[in-house]
């Protein structure tokens, strides 16, 4: 390698599917080098959630971070960072830009239960598990963000360019492109697919540029659906509340606050102006920080989107927190759509204990149901099973349903057909996917992506060094990865399986280590052969 060549290196600070934190360092030919942050999300797995306390970074290292979209678990360590002394901007849409401080206040406000939680589950080590952030933190984080326009490429450091293509995920969300640039060098050019989706109920994605489709990339993909295909997901949300209309059950409809609340919204409105919603049936909602989310879509659809700015259904009543407790004395049968999407938080845990022992009532989840939450113990049960919700238990008599065709991620089929865009993708990391996942997703691409030529996955285990030694001219690919064992690895002492894992990890990476020196030894006799 010559000195004069570019290097770069990506490594990640997430296992799997949350705590998003993907760190991009770069060398350039004249000795400059950066390190920049894409995403900074907080861990919501259960087994993952010390990892927040954990301070495997220095802030003040870090020369910019990007940010793909407004979810916590890509957001939500942000103002950690700058509580430890980061200064620099941070880049996002100027949609993500408008709809972050609330998420991130709202993240603030539960730091203190967070911390509780940890605390109580590791006795001996509370001293570890401190509240990670305040809300003048959060004010902070807020006068470092920078909104950027879809499309308009940015240069934010000598010599690295940044792009926001359009996502159809989340409203705001995006797909990030960073060119870093060199006089007369092959750029080097990686692009952050966020967690993405094709289409979108409120907006139009456009197609990706060809440009781009042509360009020499690394991608960074995410692959939460990576074993799911289109086929296998029903569509049957719909059915369900025409089956629970013509018996005449109450509904109560779990969705987070943020795009899965207004596109419940927006279904029902659609079914109100087909005239399916029969006339008995009020519509409620509550859950304070998915009613400001449905007025910030509204005003944010407006410009974006307008055609869809006015999702709301005809007539629907906001619930006075002061009223949950005689909810059922509320005129009409009801339809209510209230957050936690998973029923563990916010005013759910005050409807679902009313709802669950109603006979004549539905539970509908619109999402996925994680570990511990009140959603999966509902699932789980059994007609009849009692269940315990804080400290009392409940019988089941309610339906529950359930549906994923609410979900903001590309299932298998659409995200291969996502990458077969793509005619000069010359390293592939696959990342935001449970383990077992990334790994299926990560053989399918091998099999059904041809022209890709190198994949692998991007997680807290490995660095991956990334060598450009093409020049401007050159039409074939001169990029050269190499995979490392990460240092990073951190553990929680208490937990027997992740040690196991990490076993694992160790021998696996020995076992690498062994064939690289196996090949290099292989070649260096060849050229002496020679
Ligand atoms: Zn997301
Ligand atoms: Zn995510």
């Amino acid at each position: 390698m010559k000195s004069s060549d570019f290097k770069a290196y990506l490594s990640a600070y997430h296992n799997e599917v949350t705590g998003s934190r993907i760190l991009l360092g770069i060398s350039f030919p004249d000795g400059k080098e950066y390190r920049l942050l894409i995403d900074c999300g907080y861990f919501q797995e259960v087994q993952y959630r010390y990892l927040n306390y954990v301070d495997d970074l220095d802030p003040t290292t870090i020369d910019a971070i990007l940010i793909t979209h407004n979810h916590i678990d890509h957001t939500g360590l942000l103002p950690k960072m700058v509580k430890q002394g980061y200064r620099n901007p941070i880049y996002m849409t100027e949609i993500t830009k408008e709809l972050l401080p609330r998420f991130l206040m709202d993240s603030a406000d539960q730091q203190e239960d967070n911390a509780k939680y940890l605390q109580d589950k590791f006795p001996g080590d509370e001293w570890k598990f401190n509240v990670l952030y305040h809300r003048e933190n959060v004010d902070r984080t807020i006068k470092l963000c920078r909104g950027v326009k879809y499309q308009k490429t940015l240069e934010i450091l000598p010599g690295v360019k940044v792009t926001f293509f359009v996502n159809g995920h989340i409203l705001g969300a995006s797909m990030i492109l960073v060119q870093c640039t060199a006089y007369s060098r092959k750029p080097l050019n990686f692009l952050f697919t966020g967690d993405y989706r094709l289409k979108n109920p409120f907006y139009k994605v456009p197609e990706l540029p060809n440009w781009l489709k042509k360009m020499e990339l690394i991608m960074v993909h995410e692959s939460t659906y990576g074993t799911t295909d289109s086929s296998n997901i029903k569509v049957c949300f719909k059915r369900h509340l025409l089956e629970g209309f013509e018996r005449g059950q109450d509904i109560l409809i779990g969705a987070f606050a943020q795009a899965r609340m207004q596109e419940i919204l927006f279904e029902l409105k659609k079914m109100q102006d087909e005239g399916l919603i029969p006339e008995e049936y009020k519509i409620y909602v509550d859950g304070p920080l998915g009613i400001k989310t449905n007025l910030a879509y509204e005003e944010i659809l407006k410009t974006f989107s307008p055609e869809n700015s006015n999702f709301m259904p005809k007539d629907i009543q906001i619930v006075d927190p002061r009223s949950r407790d005689n909810f059922f004395s509320l005129e009409g049968k009801k339809i209510l759509i209230t957050t936690s999407g998973m029923l563990s938080n916010g005013p759910a845990k005050n409807y679902v204990p009313m709802f669950i022992e109603r006979e004549n009532a539905m539970i509908h989840l619109t999402g996925y149901a994680a570990e511990e939450t009140l959603a999966r113990n509902l699932l789980d049960a059994k007609r009849a099973e009692t269940i315990q919700i804080g400290s009392k238990p409940y019988q089941k008599r309610a339906v529950i349903k359930t549906t994923r065709e609410k979900t903001s991620h590309a299932t298998r089929d659409e995200m291969l057909g996502f990458i077969n865009q793509f005619t000069n993708i010359v390293f592939l990391a696959v990342n935001h996917g449970a383990s077992e996942v990334e790994s299926d997703f990560e053989e399918t691409i091998l099999s059904q992506c041809p022209r890709i030529q190198r994949v692998d996955i991007l997680n807290r285990d490995y660095v991956y060094c990334i060598y450009q030694f093409g020049n401007e001219e050159d039409k074939f690919s001169n990029v050269i990865v190499k995979r490392m064992p990460a240092k990073m690895q951190v553990l929680s002492p208490k937990d027997r399986n992740y040690r196991k894992q990490k076993q694992k990890q160790k021998r696996k990476s020995r076992h690498e280590e062994r064939v690289m020196k196996k090949a290099a030894k292989r070649k260096l006799k060849q050229k002496n052969q020679f």
